[in-house]
């Protein structure tokens, strides 16, 4: 790209020479693939036959756009594949879209599509279409990205929340709240920095590693509104009340330092790494088994019992809390 090209300007979304470049010298390159190297309109994906066809669609508005442990590259990535991944698919595909704001720093968009191809290679997954559209100042963000992924499991898995079952226990794969607290800091509003870094990563391990269980009912990602908000959907879903010993789930300290100096409760923040997983009761060593052999920080927290639906925490001293339904975001824009 010739040197004048530092910012992206209008006319890189304008369909001329300077869109073309663009492509041709920062997509293209970072994401090479013989189904995008075709530069057709649309691609055909072959499709294994004994296999169900599995796909899912996010949007990314992550502000800041990096942040420590990743950027809003590598998160339309883990957040596209950790879907398919808790609904037993592999993934294979996806397809990016990607909004820019006029003034944008080239060098921040490289950055953010060098992670995001980066975390596909690692994902095993290729980027078969995509798009770019440039807005005016303040009619975006920097970065927006829309990622649809496609991806196989084997037909007739049954893996929903209309298989949990009172007895059933919950597990998650380890600590939770750090993607929220880790974007939380990285705003300069609130003037603190910390060692603290996102837990933004692949579960494809995990997810394949409960897979193996015979007993395995469910699996989630606790992004947006984190575990609190996967134990009220299991409770709604279920009608069953969620009991959780707030002394088994995994906190870091620095996560915990920070909620307590903000005013925040882990619980509600958002993991981007992690997997909570409901399985039958005599399934529950096992799960607990393969799982830490891939996360070692992986726990029992809590079960499905009979009872009103709602979610209640044992808490550290013993007493019991119900813990409420979120009404809102407390952290809007973290993924
Ligand atoms: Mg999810």
């Amino acid at each position: 790209m010739p040197r004048r090209d530092q910012h992206v300007s209008l006319a890189h979304g304008n369909g001329g020479r300077l869109m073309r470049e663009l492509i041709e010298e920062l997509f293209a390159p970072a994401l090479e693939n013989p189904l995008l190297d075709t530069r057709a309109d649309a691609v055909a994906v072959p499709t294994p036959q004994d296999l169900e066809l599995v796909v899912t669609t996010d949007g990314f508005t992550v502000q800041p756009l990096e942040f420590p442990g990743g950027n809003i590259g590598s998160l339309a990535v883990h957040g596209t594949v950790n879907d398919l991944a808790v609904c037993g698919a592999l993934p294979h595909y996806l397809t990016v879209s990607t909004f820019l704001e006029e003034g944008l720093e080239i060098e921040v968009l490289r950055r953010a599509i060098a992670a995001l191809a980066a975390a596909a290679r690692a994902c095993g997954v290729a980027v078969v279409a995509g798009d770019t559209k440039v807005l005016g100042r303040g009619d975006c963000d920097g970065i927006y990205l829309a990622a649809t992924g496609l991806g196989f499991r084997p037909r007739g898995l049954r893996l929903a929340l209309a298989e949990v079952r009172a007895g059933d226990r919950i597990l998650v794969s380890g600590p939770v709240g750090d993607h929220g607290a880790a974007v939380l800091l990285a705003r300069q509003e609130f003037g603190l920095r910390g060692d603290l870094k996102s837990d933004a990563a692949s579960v494809l391990p995990e997810a394949q590693a409960l897979l193996r269980v015979p007993g395995l009912r469910f699996m989630r990602d606790p992004t947006r509104g984190g575990l609190a908000t996967v134990a009220h959907e299991l409770a709604r879903a279920s009608g069953l009340r969620v009991q959780l010993a707030e002394s088994s789930i995994p906190v870091n300290d620095a996560v915990q330092s920070v909620c307590e100096l903000l005013g925040y409760d882990p619980l509600y923040l958002a993991c981007e790494g992690r997997v909570v997983a409901v399985v039958a009761p005599e399934s529950c060593p096992a799960a607990l088994g393969e799982l830490r052999k891939v996360a070692p920080g992986a726990a029992l927290i809590g079960e499905l019992q009979a009872g009103s639906a709602q979610v209640v925490l044992e808490t550290s001293f013993g007493g019991q809390r119900v813990l409420d339904e979120l009404e809102d975001d407390p952290l809007p824009r973290i993924c």
